[in-house]
């Protein structure tokens, strides 16, 4: 990485690649496939001794600069982009695990990363949950068979914050992989890197596209995990630096195989949203600063949940770790207060899943995207019926406040 700023970095990232005709960021390539006039280069391209195109499931120029650009933020050593968050996360692991391995996780999860672990035990991967606030917990929960320890970053909906230099410390000593999905702190806020992780999961539909018109998903190699010693790779992907073992075989046995293939048009959405990450996310994190602090000063509500305020119980930490507290807040409302009512009297906040929108959006958590899951383990989990999550945008301040204000009642 040169010493240029976040921003300045991004920008000029794609056209310093030598991109044709000057054009100063990376044009759609749409061919699913690419010819050779002599079969002799075809045959180098498949067997990896020459670099070039195969066929758009594997690899598609549009989405490799997408990749490049990601590895740049995270200050990676290469990235693999997918069609989703969730195909991010769930490639990365069948290309890695096993039939008999075992993987710690944090239990505080986007639920549909929770929702796939429970399914793991069915296929051979056995998976225990603990609470990620704490070394200890995690400590605790491994055995013999741990290969890897997943957390997030900042938990959505209750904004719990992950020990995470100190399982970074636990797995290097332990000599376990160490995957950080930093899709609610992004690589602006917070490079997972910095802490000893091991591989880097953004889900791109949120903040790094930034704008709900387009999905994907991304796994950033950091280089600090020794693959060499690692059991679960392929004699076949055990080619030249060790670092790029593990993201060969994500490619080869993930993407590959499985297909979850990102296209290169959302490729392209997500590359131009990315752009301005850097801009919005200062705005976001303001924004959700000052409504944090003017919810926790309002009677008309119980409790609210923001790693910025200082009465939350990971401050210090997100303080030290983060360039922001991010743009996710939740709220508990008030027995007498329905959430549902409330809801519908925002104006200006859209009522909806996704998070990491230019514009706020809310959802009643338990009745909507942890409903499956179930009381017991919302319970686990720390969502009441009455909590509402926020997904604070890059509206103006005063509006949102005001918006909150005539909803509360
Ligand atoms: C949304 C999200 C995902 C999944 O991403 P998709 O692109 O929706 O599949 C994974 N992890 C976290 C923390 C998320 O917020």
């Amino acid at each position: 990485m040169s010493q240029r700023g976040f921003t300045s970095q991004l920008l000029h990232a794609d056209r310093r690649g030598g991109i044709e005709h000057g054009s100063i960021h990376k044009p759609v390539h749409t061919a699913v496939t690419y010819g050779y006039d002599d079969a002799r280069e075809l045959a180098a391209v498949f067997q990896g001794r020459s670099p070039g195109y195969t066929y758009g499931r594997q690899v598609n120029p549009t989405v490799t600069a997408l990749q490049d650009k990601i590895t740049l933020m995270e200050d990676g050593v290469a990235s693999a982009a997918f069609a989703t968050g969730m195909a991010a996360i769930g490639t990365t692991l069948f290309a890695l695990l096993r039939n008999g391995d075992h993987m710690v996780s944090s239990s505080f999860l986007f639920g549909n990363t929770n929702s796939l672990f429970n399914s793991f035990d069915v296929h051979g991967v056995s998976v225990s949950f603990a609470d990620a606030t704490s070394v200890d917990d995690i400590a605790e929960a491994i055995n013999e068979s741990t290969k890897l320890v997943f957390v997030e970053t900042i938990a959505n909906p209750r904004t719990q914050v992950s020990d995470l230099e100190a399982i970074g410390r636990l797995c290097a000593e332990r000599g376990l992989i160490y995957v950080v999905d930093n899709t609610l702190t992004t690589p602006y806020l917070f490079r997972p890197k910095s802490v000893g992780a091991s591989l880097v999961i953004n889900s791109l539909t949120k903040y790094v596209g930034g704008h709900a018109n387009a999905l994907g998903g991304a796994v950033t190699e950091t280089g600090h995990y020794a693959w060499e010693s690692f059991s679960n790779i392929y004699d076949d992907y055990k080619k030249g630096d060790p670092s790029g073992w593990a993201i060969q075989q994500i490619k080869k046995k993930g993407i590959r195989d499985f297909g979850a293939t990102l296209g290169p048009e959302a490729a392209h959405h997500l590359s131009i949203g990315s752009d301005t990450l850097g801009l919005r996310m200062d705005r976001i994190c303001a924004n959700a600063l000052a409504l944090a602090k003017w919810l926790d000063a309002d009677p008309r509500v119980q409790r609210v949940y923001y790693p910025g305020l200082p009465g939350h119980p990971e401050h210090a930490l997100a303080s030290r770790l983060f360039g922001g507290f991010g743009g996710i807040l939740s709220i508990d409302l008030p027995p007498p207060l329905d959430c549902f009512d409330f809801l519908n009297r925002l104006e200006l906040v859209i009522c909806t899943s996704n998070l990491g929108d230019t514009r706020s959006l809310a959802i009643p958590v338990a009745h909507s995207i942890y409903f499956e899951m179930g009381p017991e383990r919302r319970a686990e989990m720390g969502i009441d019926d009455s909590l509402v999550r926020f997904s604070i945008g890059i509206e103006d301040e005063a509006d949102l406040i005001a918006d909150f204000d005539q909803a509360l009642g």
